[in-house]
């Protein structure tokens, strides 16, 4: 493959090359996701105190009307610059003897502040920021995700999924070539991010009717979660309307899903439409991203991704540069809104597709349900396993034998047939 050739007709679509063993989109997404929140613990909850924590020793060097801090560091600021105008009217040597005493008391409440932070679900296993399957599984089984990110597992591959794999490659090799790029930073991993976004985008616009695995992010709703997500394929209808789609592969029959995996499948296509809008709206700023990713907007990109970022006429060398040009694009494209969203179903014995099914895109009830969502990765409640009605899914959990919800409502249910024998 000519490199300088595909990327001159756009149709390609750049990947991390250290993360390139897992081929299609979604993999990856997935393989960025986990690879971020693998790396320890410890490492990157030091990592966020002490920029974190520059953050405030900075500030409070530069002198208090200097003071610019994240929300973390609102109150430390305040209360800082109450103590301050108390003090001026004191002798020199005692007043600095009180701003240090100050300085060491804002640091700790910022370092109790933050620890308190990367307590939550959302920073302790996801590092502060979802993916959209950390929602759909969630809503498989809140019990179950939570055993995955707490209990050690062997991730297992089965054929089925090897298969869906190679057909969601496929696919996308039919629309794009892929391009492993070599990255050497997370602000170069986002840059990648930002270029496939930027190409699907001019893609759209201009020449290209159907579109696949476009990268996608934002805080949906400005509920302040930020969440990534690989939105399968985006095209123009017969009748011109934008529309969105999901890929699914079926292993055993051209049968369709149950209630409760479709319900997930239209969680997830409304998700993307729902950050595809904003995305489209300009309602993305660079606040909202280096806020949300912790990325360092005057980082040098590296050679390869400049290289590859030259050879598209994209002259720029910092991240924050590359950043700004992607949200002007973002906010002038005359792209539409997602006018429809359809799942489609394909059978892995023939490799055809044999039904697709319709989702009527509704606000409300998606809102709600992230609202419930966020309020475990907030630590506001505790996770939830399956309702009664739902325990066939407990059927294939790994988690079965072990998991304290079934435990619990096993024995609610062995109270209650207790009590209606004793009402005989
Ligand atoms: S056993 Fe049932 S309730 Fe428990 S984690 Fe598995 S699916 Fe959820």
């Amino acid at each position: 493959m000519e490199l300088g050739q595909n990327l001159t007709s756009g149709n390609v679509l750049l990947t991390c090359e250290k993360r390139s063993t897992r081929l299609s989109a979604v993999k990856i997404d997935h393989a960025l996701c986990s690879n971020e929140a693998n790396s320890s613990e410890h490492t990157s909850y030091s990592k966020n105190i002490a920029s974190d924590f520059q953050c405030s020793s900075d500030s409070l060097n530069s002198g208090v009307s200097a003071i610019v801090c994240s929300s973390e560091g609102g109150i430390c600021s305040d209360v800082l610059r109450q103590n301050m105008a108390k003090s001026s009217d004191e002798p020199a040597v005692k007043r600095k003897k009180v701003d240090n005493k100050m300085e060491n008391q804002a640091d700790l409440e910022k370092v109790a502040e933050i620890q308190k932070k990367w307590e939550l679900p959302l920073w302790k296993f996801r590092r502060g920021r979802l993916c959209v399957t950390d929602i759909t599984s969630q809503s498989w089984c809140e019990q179950q995700l939570l055993y995955t990110y707490t209990l050690p597992t062997i991730p297992v591959e089965n054929k089925a999924m090897v298969k869906g794999s190679s057909l969601h490659l496929a696919r996308e090799l039919e629309v794009h070539d892929i391009v492993p790029v070599k990255v050497t930073s997370r602000e170069d991993s986002w840059a990648i991010k930002l270029l496939n976004i930027m190409d699907a985008i001019n893609g759209l616009s201009f020449d290209r009717l159907c579109i696949r695995e476009m990268p996608i992010f934002g805080d949906p709703f400005e509920m302040g979660v930020f969440m990534v997500g690989i939105i399968d394929e985006l095209k123009y209808n017969e009748s011109g309307e934008l529309q969105l789609l999901e890929f699914k592969s079926r292993s055993s029959s051209k049968t369709l899903p149950g209630k409760a995996q479709k319900l997930n499948h239209a969680l997830q296509v409304m998700l993307y439409k729902q950050m595809f809008d904003e995305l489209v709206s300009g309602k993305l700023s660079r606040e909202m991203i280096l806020g949300h990713v912790n990325l360092d907007e005057g980082k040098v990109l590296g050679s390869a991704v400049l290289d590859h970022m030259q050879k598209t006429g994209i002259h720029f060398d910092k991240f924050g540069e590359l950043l700004d040009a992607a949200l002007l694009q973002f906010q002038f494209s005359s792209l539409p809104h997602v006018d429809s969203l359809e799942i489609e179903y394909c059978f892995q014995g023939d490799c055809l597709s044999f039904a697709t099914d319709k989702v009527q895109f509704d606000s409300d009830w998606l809102r709600k349900k992230l609202d419930h969502s966020f309020l475990f990765w907030r630590g506001v409640r505790e996770a939830e396993g399956v309702d009664i009605e739902d325990a066939w899914k407990c059927q294939n959990c790994d988690f079965v034998d072990i998991c304290e919800w079934r435990k619990k409502k096993q024995q609610e249910c062995m109270e209650k047939n207790q009590i209606s024998i004793n009402k005989l």
